[in-house]
């Protein structure tokens, strides 16, 4: 689940300032103090797959059981056919082996479509563990298909990029982790004004 077109990245420390994307909307609490039985599940199971090589899948439900899980190859990992019902109203993660780049647009469409309560996905980078979390909510997730306006979204992100990489303020491999990561931050404030909620927000581990 690695197809969207791979971008650039931005250097938070380097830029000129997170105000030029705004912060995440989605803010999730993180720590031991107010943990979900899910989260605690989750981040379990993140601490085991996220130096794998290969791409990792659970389900886990509402009370943090596992329900299903598959392991897949370096670019992706497939939903196990047997499985695809229990994806409604359940919890989803899956890793990004090597780099920490946030959800691809088949992540975010699968979770709409399949109605899954949250999708997690977890990733590295330079000795730093992620956690993105994307949450639909009422109306996003009947809209399922976001192509023509998430180009747009995406390629404006890409070229205030470059722009920042044309003036030194990022270098190409910020740009390359960053640029998904953005992108749903983007996203998030376009949709939310059209009244098509979601929850979406990356954390450290
Ligand atoms: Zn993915």
């Amino acid at each position: 689940m690695d197809n969207y077109p791979v971008g650039v990245n931005y250097n938070e420390a380097k830029g000129p300032g997170r105000g030029w994307w705004g912060p995440p909307r989605g803010t999730h609490t993180s720590g031991q103090s107010g943990e979900t039985a899910v989260e605690a599940t989750i981040k379990k199971l993140a601490a085991k797959i996220i130096d794998a090589k290969v791409e990792h899948l659970y389900i886990v439900d509402d009370d943090g059981n596992i329900i299903a899980s598959a392991t897949g190859e370096w670019e992706g990992v497939d939903v196990p056919t047997n499985a695809v019902n229990k994806l409604a109203g359940n919890n989803m993660l899956h890793s990004h082996p090597g780099v920490s780049t946030s959800f691809s647009q088949i992540d975010v469409e699968l979770a709409c479509k399949h109605n899954i309560k949250e999708m997690y996905l977890v990733g590295s980078r330079a000795g730093k563990q992620y956690l993105y979390r994307f949450a639909p909510g009422p109306g996003i997730r009947e809209r399922v298909a976001l192509p023509t306006e998430l180009r747009k979204i995406s390629s404006d992100v890409f070229d205030e990029m470059s722009n920042s990489f044309s003036k030194g303020y990022i270098d190409a491999e910020e740009m390359t982790y960053e640029y998904r990561h953005q992108t749903w931050i983007r996203a998030n404030q376009f949709y939310a004004k059209k009244g098509l909620a979601f929850n979406y927000s990356r954390e450290e581990l």
